[in-house]
């Protein structure tokens, strides 16, 4: 495990090169309004944390305001309106505890002993404003996957927390971005491998063809074609794999045999599918080498 543990939230976010800027283009009356449709679309929990017993109010997004515009191929779902992504993560402001809401109360009596012992003693406190953005949610899905680490949970929940931490990522559009968000889908990648061998189905909702799928997905993401094309190939050829499931796997198939061919001209298919990263990454030496923020957690 990585010991460098950052609870000074100006190097945290500053480690991954996140703007610590806010957005002054457009109207202050603009601004204001959004703010205040957005206020409208969120109420607050009473959560208590199982660690110190502490209650918070948790921002939760009404399930009314849910507008899904279309979804990735490694199945981020982009919103209008309100991103519920960035309200995924509970965080206890009295102990530092912080988890992906639908694991933050199954915490077994080790695991609140670790977070007491190793989290809560450097936990400084932070005030977060009523509306997330991107930056906020990257930050606290970072809080989320340290707590992660530190009680030695399951693959699954690190591998799941890495994943929406690269569709953050994403969602920045920066070439720096970019590469981060490459760096945290490998460690979704090396999660879900081992959570495939070893835990119970289904996970976050997944059964095991749609984590099959997914690991796929992520192989091709990062440029591993070969083992891609493999896990494709055994949902395509399995009967009991839901169509639209095997239409999805054909569909990254073609892309691969495709970019293999053309050397990925943007294709519609590329660009419906946000593929940013060919076959044959030319940095993807580099960018694994360039070692942040706990990016050997998942080392053995
Ligand atoms: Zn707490």
């Amino acid at each position: 495990m990585d010991n460098k543990i950052f609870f000074d939230h100006d190097s945290l976010i500053s480690d991954d090169g996140i703007s610590n800027k806010t957005d002054n283009s457009g109207n202050e009356t603009i601004k204001e309004e959004i703010e205040k449709k957005s206020k409208s679309l969120l109420y607050s929990t009473k959560v208590t944390c199982p660690v110190c017993e502490n209650v918070f109010n948790a921002t939760t997004v009404k399930s009314s305001a849910y507008r899904m515009i279309n979804k990735d191929s490694d199945f981020f779902i982009r919103y209008s309106l309100i991103n519920p992504y960035f309200y995924d993560v509970w965080v206890c402001n009295s102990c530092g505890y912080a988890a992906m809401k639908s694991d933050f109360n199954t915490l077994r009596k080790t695991e609140i002993d670790l977070v007491y012992k190793l989290i809560t003693p450097k936990w400084r406190g932070r005030t977060y404003p009523e509306i997330y953005d991107v930056n906020t949610a990257i930050e606290r899905y970072k809080l989320s996957l340290l707590n992660y680490i530190i009680i030695n949970a399951k693959a699954s929940k690190k591998a799941i927390n890495c994943l929406k931490l690269a569709w953050m990522y994403r969602l920045l559009e920066t070439e720096n971005a970019k590469e981060i968000e490459l760096r945290y889908l490998t460690q979704a990648l090396d999660g879900l491998n081992d959570a495939y061998y070893v835990e119970a189905f289904p996970l976050y909702g997944m059964n095991k063809y749609s984590i099959m799928y997914l690991i796929g997905e992520l192989n091709r993401r990062t440029g591993h074609s070969d083992q891609s094309l493999i896990w494709f190939s055994t949902i395509i050829t399995t009967p009991d794999v839901k169509d639209n499931l095997k239409k999805l796997a054909r569909d990254m198939k073609y892309l691969i045999k495709e970019e293999g061919t053309t050397n990925a001209k943007s294709s519609s298919l590329a660009a419906t599918t946000n593929n940013k990263f060919s076959a044959n990454k030319p940095d993807e030496e580099n960018t694994t080498k360039k070692s942040g923020f706990l990016s050997k957690f998942f080392k053995h």
